[in-house]
């Protein structure tokens, strides 16, 4: 069974995934914690940044990438997305849950507005419009889940550009009314953390960032 609620895709792995952590979710309900809607480009990316923000804040992964233009490689990425947070969950039982929501899985609403800008370079605008579309929706999805915050993995590469990742979050939280964790996850080690989790996990790697524009070899995008 499908069906659609606001940009969220409820399909058959999300309805799984809860009905599979009901018990450990129940049993870690601790209401001292602030919730996250944590936008998610990728499993990999996700690892450390999860690990970090789970002692201390209700997480939710939020998987939003309409910018992954080939369905076979979106899925391939989802799919693992979800491999790391069951083992993770089954991991810290006892500790904390990590929850799951999948974004409606729409390329054609990046394509629209990233194709005039294709043989820009990336890092260049056509990387910021797919920040800020992955991020308003994340930011709009959380506040109508009445999350207390919203933030980002994305800054955990270090291809990605934090200052401008953050701008566009500070200004996206000013604009809602919901606040913007601003964290640069690449610091204290974090992308290399992600790579040791990546690996302890076997988890897949992609070699370009996402859109067809970027399918160049470079390493860990
Ligand atoms: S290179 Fe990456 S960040 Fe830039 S537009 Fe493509 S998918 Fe988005």
């Amino acid at each position: 069974m499908k069906n659609k609620t606001e940009g969220i895709y409820i399909g058959e792995e999300s309805q799984e995934y809860k009905l599979k952590f009901s018990e450990i979710a129940e049993s870690n309900l601790d209401i001292n914690k602030p919730t996250v809607l944590l936008h998610s480009c990728c499993g990999p990316c996700s690892t450390a940044v999860v690990e970090r923000l789970a002692p201390n804040y209700h997480v939710t992964v939020f998987f939003y990438n309409p910018n992954i233009m080939d369905r076979e490689e979106y899925y391939r990425r989802r799919d693992d997305q979800l491999k790391f947070l069951e083992i993770f969950n089954h991991e810290h039982k006892n500790e904390y849950f990590v929850d799951y929501l999948e974004g409606e899985y729409t390329p054609d609403t990046f394509v629209s507005l990233a194709t005039d800008l294709k043989d820009e370079p990336e890092g260049g605008l056509r990387c910021s419009i797919c920040f800020k579309l992955r991020l308003d929706k994340t930011a709009v999805i959380a506040k109508s889940l009445d999350k207390d915050l919203f933030a980002t993995t994305l800054t955990i590469s270090p291809h990605k550009n934090y200052q401008l990742i953050s701008a566009i979050g500070n200004g996206i939280s000013q604009n809602l009314g919901i606040k913007y964790l601003d964290e640069n996850f690449k610091k204290k080690g974090g992308f290399q953390r992600s790579i040791e989790l990546s690996k302890k996990y076997d988890l897949y790697r992609q070699t370009y960032c996402g859109c067809d524009y970027s399918k160049i070899n470079d390493e860990g995008k």
